[in-house]
C-alpha cells in the first residue's frame, strides 16, 4: 500500500506549485476578482497542508483545529471565485459567511471540549459547500463557460461524495483521537485521501481552464470592438448583418441601416487638434447608445463613419431614428479644453431588400444616401427608398424636416 508519508510529502510539493502558478497568474490578470479568490483560496489550503504536516511538532490546536478551519475558509473562497466567473457579479446574500462562521465557532467549541465527534462535524459545512457550488455551476452553465462550469460542477459533486465516505468512514473507526494514527495503515482511509488529492489537483487545472476562457473571451470581444469608442468594429457589424438578414428573409421583419458621418471632421482635427477629433467620436457614441433599443446595433464603419443596424423596422422608422440622432447631435455641446466643441453628421438611410443584393447592398444604398445627405448641404438625413419608390419617403422626410 502507499506510504502515508511519501503521499503527503509528494501532494504538498504538487500543491505548491499549482498555488505559486494560481498566484503568479493572479497577480497578471489583477482584473479578474475569480481568480483572486482562487488563489487566496489555494493559499489557505497550501497553509492548512503545512500545519498537518508539521502534527506533532505544533500544538494539536494548530496542525488539527486551526488546518480544518482552514480547509472550510479555502472551500469558501473557491465558491466565491466560481461564483464571480459563472454570474459575473458579488454575492448578494450573506449565507455563505454565516455558514462559515457558525460552522467556524462550534467546531471551536467541540475541540477545545475535546468531543471525538468534533472532526466530523467540520466535514458538513466542506460537503454543503461542495454541494452549493457544485449546484451553483450546472444551474448557470452558459455560453463559454458552460464546458467548464459542467466538469467543474462534476469534480466537486464526486468531492462532496468522497469527503462524505471518509466523514463516515473516520465515524466508524476513528473518531477517537487516539485512534486516527490507525487509518494511515488503511487502505480505504488513504485511498480515499489520495482520491481526495486527485480531484484537488483536477480542481486545479479547472482554475486555470476558467482563466484559458475568460482571456479568450476578452479577445473575442477585443476583435470585434473598437478601442477608441467602444463600438463594434466593421467585421462585428458585418457579422451582424449577415446574421440579422438571415434571420429577418426566414420571419419576414426586415432590418433597416443608417450610415452616418460627421460633418467636416477634418476641420475640428485642423483646428482643435487630433485629441478633439478623438473625444467628438466617443462622444458621439456615448451620445447615441442610449437612444438605441437593445437590439440595436452600433458600429463604427470607418474613420468617422458610423453604421446603425435597425433590425424588424421600417425604412419610415428608419428615418424618424436617424432624424432624432441628428438633431441630438446638432444640439451637442462636447467638453473640451476651454471652448466646446458642437458639431453635425450627415445620415443616408436605406431597408434591406433581398432583390437588392441583402445586406451588402442595403449598406451600399445606405452609403449613397449619406453621400446625398452631403451634397445636400450636410446635417441632414436621405434615404434611399426600396425599388427606386422614393415618394412615400420623400413626403415623410419632408415632413420631418
Ligand atoms: P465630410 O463632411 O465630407 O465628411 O468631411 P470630413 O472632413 O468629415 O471628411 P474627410 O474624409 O475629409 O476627413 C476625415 C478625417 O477624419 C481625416 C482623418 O484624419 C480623420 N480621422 C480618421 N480617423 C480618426 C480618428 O480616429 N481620430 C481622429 N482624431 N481623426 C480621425
Ligand atoms: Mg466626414
Ligand atoms: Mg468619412
Amino acid at each position: 500500500m502507499i506510504n502515508y508519508g511519501t503521499f503527503f510529502f509528494t501532494n504538498i510539493v504538487s500543491v505548491t506549485v499549482f498555488t505559486a502558478c494560481l498566484c503568479l497568474l493572479a497577480w497578471r490578470n489583477r482584473g479578474m476578482s475569480g481568480l483572486r479568490w482562487f488563489a487566496g483560496g489555494m493559499i489557505v489550503g497550501l497553509v492548512k497542508l503545512v500545519l498537518q504536516g508539521l502534527e506533532g511538532i505544533v500544538p494539536p490546536i494548530l496542525s488539527d483545529m486551526v488546518a480544518n478551519e482552514l480547509y472550510m475558509v479555502s472551500f469558501v473562497m473557491q465558491l466565491l471565485g466560481l461564483h464571480w466567473f459563472v454570474l459575473r457579479k458579488p454575492i448578494r446574500t450573506r449565507w455563505p459567511f454565516v455558514v462559515l462562521g457558525i460552522a467556524l465557532v462550534v467546531y471551536t467549541i467541540l475541540f477545545l471540549k475535546d468531543v471525538p465527534y468534533s472532526s466530523n462535524v467540520i466535514n458538513i459545512p466542506n460537503i454543503l459547500i461542495c454541494g452549493v457550488s457544485a449546484w451553483i455551476l450546472f444551474k448557470n452553465a452558459r455560453g463559454t463557460f458552460a464546458a467548464v462550469a459542467r466538469v467543474t460542477a462534476i469534480i466537486l459533486s464526486v468531492d462532496a461524495v468522497v469527503m462524505t465516505f471518509r466523514a463516515i468512514l473516520t465515524n466508524l473507526y476513528y473518531k477517537q483521537a487516539d485512534l486516527i494514527h490507525l487509518a494511515d495503515t488503511d487502505p480505504k482511509w488513504v485511498y480515499s485521501l489520495v482520491g481526495m488529492a486527485f480531484l484537488a489537483t483536477c480542481m486545479s487545472m479547472c482554475m486555470l481552464w476558467f482563466l484559458v476562457t475568460e482571456l479568450s473571451k476578452e479577445l473575442a470581444e477585443q476583435a470585434r470592438t473598437d478601442p477608441l469608442t467602444g463600438a463594434l468594429n466593421r467585421r462585428a457589424m458585418e457579422d451582424t448583418a449577415l446574421r440579422e438578414t438571415t434571420r429577418s428573409i426566414c420571419y419576414g421583419h426586415l432590418p433597416c441601416m443608417i450610415v452616418l458621418d460627421i460633418d467636416d471632421f477634418k476641420h475640428i482635427n485642423d483646428t482643435r487638434g487630433h485629441a478633439a477629433g478623438d473625444t467628438v467620436l466617443q462622444a458621439l457614441v456615448h451620445q447615441i447608445k442610449p437612444m438605441m433599443r437593445a437590439n440595436d446595433v452600433l458600429a463604427r464603419t470607418g474613420g468617422e463613419e458610423f453604421t446603425i443596424l435597425l433590425p424588424n423596422t421600417t425604412a419610415s422608422a428608419g428615418i424618424v431614428a436617424a432624424e432624432r440622432v441628428r438633431q441630438s447631435v446638432e444640439a451637442l455641446e462636447v467638453p473640451f479644453e476651454d471652448e466646446p466643441i458642437r458639431f453635425t453628421i450627415s445620415a443616408g438611410v436605406a431597408q434591406l431588400d433581398p432583390a437588392q443584393g441583402g445586406w451588402e447592398g442595403m449598406m451600399r444604398r445606405a452609403d449613397a444616401a449619406m453621400y446625398e445627405a452631403k451634397d445636400c448641404g450636410r446635417n441632414t438625413v436621405r434615404p434611399k427608398a426600396v425599388n427606386g419608390d422614393f415618394d412615400g419617403i420623400k413626403s415623410l422626410t419632408t415632413s420631418i424636416l
